[in-house]
């Protein structure tokens, strides 16, 4: 069988590490100490196996080897686009695969990373809204993103770099999935991400991504403390209600409400809003005009995203006149609205186009391919 029945120890919590350790039989005294040898070695140094721990005596590193489990997941396909955007499509387990995009710019690099596998949202112009919900992520799987992006870029010490030199800045939950459907593991997974003793990304630049999951928003700012982008894309709940049907159940108004709320807002850390240009559809000047009332009294950023196309997709990409002339209108009534350039499209890696085979089994489906498997083990 794939699924290890060991504790993977990636994507725990601190006090949940030191429970792993505890429960498998480590003395009280001796927690902290332990904990802290392996967060250090997981998430500093990189480590993969107990072997590679060397501040562990060698006899321990064969006794948590056996309760324990480091590995990182499979990596099906590493793909480099022609702009130097990369994108994993990475395996946890049967059916279940997701993609992760490093984006490289000047003066930064940005992991995207996802939280399910599919997405319930459906939003029309969006590649990952084909694909039915699989599962949520677990932690592990959502902080093994960052591992094996590191890895691959050669990230760790062992491989000559540090904290200055890494190309990993800064990380988006704006991949595949809902992330505030998510909310605990999502959670956990930031705060490893974030821990200053470990991959050290700071929360100001964690930005996650929310269609609107309206009743999360204000646990999203307290608890996580993270920068909020939201998927607007509409300015009316008409139009909205077709292309994010999410607003049938969270209208602007309430998300509005919501998003003045957020905890720690201030013109320091403002709210992004993504606007994705879909030709004849949304980007009237009008259009520019509503959605700069209707972000009035928010701290707010614009980020404007030409729509990116995948196979059967129902929209074009607005004309490069109609985005300038969109931006220009947000950007005289005093808001940045920076165009987002479109990233790994040769790879099918930019905003809205990843998606993965991974399809969810009917339980008859799944006993079945269980079944096979074993016979096949026995044969
Ligand atoms: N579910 C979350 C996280 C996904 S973020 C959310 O909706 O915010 C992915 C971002 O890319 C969202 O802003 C999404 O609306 C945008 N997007 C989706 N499809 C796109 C496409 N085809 N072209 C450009 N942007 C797209």
């Amino acid at each position: 069988m794939t699924t290890s029945p060991k504790t993977h120890l990636v994507g725990l919590t601190r006090d949940g590490l030191k429970l792993a350790l505890e429960k498998s039989g480590v003395e009280t005294k001796q927690l902290s100490m332990r904990s802290n040898q392996i967060w250090n070695a997981l998430y500093v140094q990189g480590v993969t196996s107990f072997d590679g721990i060397t501040t562990l005596a060698k006899p321990l590193r064969q006794e948590f080897g056996d309760k324990f489990d480091l590995a990182r997941p499979e990596v099906i396909t590493a793909q480099v686009s022609r702009d130097g955007t990369r994108k994993w499509l990475i395996k946890f387990g049967p059916g279940v695969e997701i993609e992760t995009v490093f984006i490289p710019d000047e003066d930064r690099g940005t992991l995207c990373i996802s939280s399910q596998v599919g997405c319930t949202l459906n939003c029309r112009f969006c590649h990952t809204g084909t694909q039915k919900l699989v599962r949520n992520l677990t932690a592990t799987e959502i902080v093994s993103q960052v591992l094996v992006a590191r890895d691959d870029l050669k990230e760790w010490p062992k491989a000559g770099r540090n904290s200055d030199t890494r190309q990993i800045t800064n990380i988006v939950m704006m991949g595949m999935g809902e992330p505030l459907y998510n909310f605990e593991n999502v959670r956990d997974a930031i705060n490893i991400i974030a821990d200053g003793e470990g991959l050290s990304v700071s929360k100001r630049r964690i930005t996650l991504s929310t269609a609107g999951v309206v009743p999360m928003i204000e646990r999203c700012g307290a608890e996580l403390g993270v920068n909020l982008a939201v998927s607007l894309h509409a300015v009316n709940d008409e139009l909205r209600d077709q292309i994010v049907p999410i607003n049938k159940k969270y209208p602007l108004k309430e998300l509005m409400k919501a998003l003045e709320n957020y905890p720690g807002l201030s013109n320091a850390r403002r709210i992004t809003f993504e606007y994705v240009m879909l030709k004849g559809v949304n980007d009237s000047p009008a259009d520019a005009r509503a959605l700069v009332k209707l972000i009035s009294r928010v701290p707010a950023k614009v980020n404007l995203i030409p729509f990116n196309p995948w196979p059967g997709a129902p929209f074009e990409r607005s004309t490069p006149a109609a985005i300038r002339d969109f931006s220009d209108i947000i950007f005289d009534a005093g808001y940045s609205s920076p165009v987002r350039t479109p990233r790994g499209e040769d790879i099918m890696a930019a905003c809205g186009q990843l998606k993965s085979e991974s399809v969810k089994q009917r339980r008859s489906d799944r006993d079945k391919a269980v079944a096979d498997t074993t016979s096949g083990e026995a044969a």
